[in-house]
Formats: C-alpha cells, sequence, structure tokens
C-alpha cells in the first residue's frame, strides 16, 4: 500500500509586466515581480514628472526664494 501523496498543486502567476512566473507571495500578490516592480514604479514617477512639468509652459525653478 503506496502513500499517495497527490498532485501539488501550486498557485502560480505570471508577471503583468514580463510575463515571468511569480513565485514569491508577495509577488504573487502584486502580480508583478520584484525587478519589474521597480522599473514599474520608475515608469509611473516618469510619467507623473512630466505630467507635472508642462514643456508649453516653462518654470523658472527658484529654489533660493525663501533665502534672497
Ligand atoms: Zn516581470
Amino acid at each position: 500500500m503506496s502513500v499517495n501523496e497527490g498532485p501539488v498543486v501550486k498557485l502560480v502567476v505570471h508577471c503583468r509586466r514580463c510575463g515571468g512566473w511569480l513565485l514569491s507571495a508577495g509577488s504573487v500578490a502584486e502580480g508583478i515581480g520584484p525587478t519589474c516592480a521597480v522599473h514599474e514604479r520608475a515608469e509611473q514617477h516618469a510619467a507623473a514628472a512630466l505630467t507635472l512639468f508642462d514643456p508649453s509652459e516653462p518654470v523658472e525653478l527658484t529654489l533660493f526664494d525663501t533665502a534672497a
């Protein structure tokens, strides 16, 4: 009489960015791998910066406003 361990079912999710397998619980929960998450955040920050900075309206950044 052998012990039937049955099939090992693992929840596997593909990274939404690169399509790679997500193995860690945190990555599965986020739906993206840690490396891709870094890239995605960087892209979101870049997109946000582009949105905030309107090239049609030149803005003078005065870093020493209060010091003047
Ligand atoms: Zn990825």
